[in-house]
């Protein structure tokens, strides 16, 4: 699952590994992963990467003649750096970016769905494509401030659902949504529009500490090549049944079809168990 420490990870160790590199051949052999029609993919060729950067859970390649790949991993892609070209039986690559020396730049998705998507456009228009007009502010490392922050999480809506839209704040995802609320000791469904200043400070200061720690952690731990799986230091997330680390009460989760969220009863909802039904009507 990359959310925004996963993907400024990948963003920085790549960046180092291959700014300045020709790009020799770009190709997107998934189907459905190129959203773009023009410039075509062959404009890349000849030109130099400049940079690899992030926005939100974005990555965005840029070269040197002013173009960018803009792209997203979903839940179950991986920008990886090979030093040689993927063979004819590769089926996880979608977009495949040859380099001078005969290294290649692969987006790859793992599982059956292909849902990671690549566009190629002017760097002069990335910010007018939809998928980056619509983004909120950056979670890290400086989201607003509490009068803004506030504004911005004034809804009827749960906090856990509230970090994880992306028109409301950009970077935050289904792993690190339960993090940061453990930390903050705030309830995942309690209202954005609800919270003290206290609390507003509170978040902002673990979403910062949150995110930061994660980038922090795998400046320590990762090097290319990126791993396949990433391994996440997530300590609440997955970690139902466990005892928390803050008060050793046992962690919960409530169960989605397509998420979970994991919560310590004692710190965060003043000893109550959330139930499911309950919070899928909630959630809505
Ligand atoms: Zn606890």
């Amino acid at each position: 699952m990359p959310e925004l420490p996963e993907v400024e990870t990948t963003a920085r160790l790549l960046a180092g590994a291959v700014a300045g590199a020709r790009i020799e051949y770009a190709r997107a052999p998934g189907i459905n992963a190129l959203r773009s029609f023009e410039p075509p993919l062959t404009a890349l060729v000849g030109e130099q990467v400049l940079t690899v950067r992030r926005r939100g859970k974005h990555l965005i390649v840029e070269s040197s003649g002013g173009l960018a790949l803009l792209m997203h991993l979903m839940s179950a892609g991986r920008l990886q750096l090979y030093d040689k070209p993927a063979g004819p039986r590769d089926r996880s690559s979608r977009l495949l970016l040859g380099l001078e020396g005969s290294r290649e730049l692969r987006l790859r998705e793992f599982g059956s769905r292909q849902a990671a998507w690549v566009k190629l456009l002017p760097v002069s228009e990335l910010e007018l494509d939809e998928a980056l007009s619509e983004l909120g502010p950056e979670a890290w490392p400086e989201p607003p401030q509490p009068p803004e922050l506030g504004e911005l999480l004034d809804a009827p809506r749960p906090l856990h659902a509230l970090l994880r839209d992306q028109h409301v704040i950009a970077g935050i995802g289904r792993s690190w949504v339960d993090e940061i609320l453990w930390r903050a000791q705030l309830s995942p469904y309690k209202r954005g529009g609800d919270l003290e200043p206290d609390e507003l400070e509170r978040l902002r200061a673990q979403i910062i500490g949150t995110l930061g720690g994660a980038i922090a952690h795998y400046e320590d731990t990762l090097a290319l090549p990126i791993p396949d799986k990433l391994p996440m230091p997530l300590i609440i997330h997955r970690h139902e049944g466990e005892p928390c680390p803050r008060c050793a009460s046992t962690l919960r989760a409530v169960h989605f079809e397509d998420y979970v969220i994991a919560y310590c009863p004692q710190c965060q909802t003043e000893g109550r168990v959330l139930k499911d039904r309950r919070l899928s009507r909630l959630l809505r």
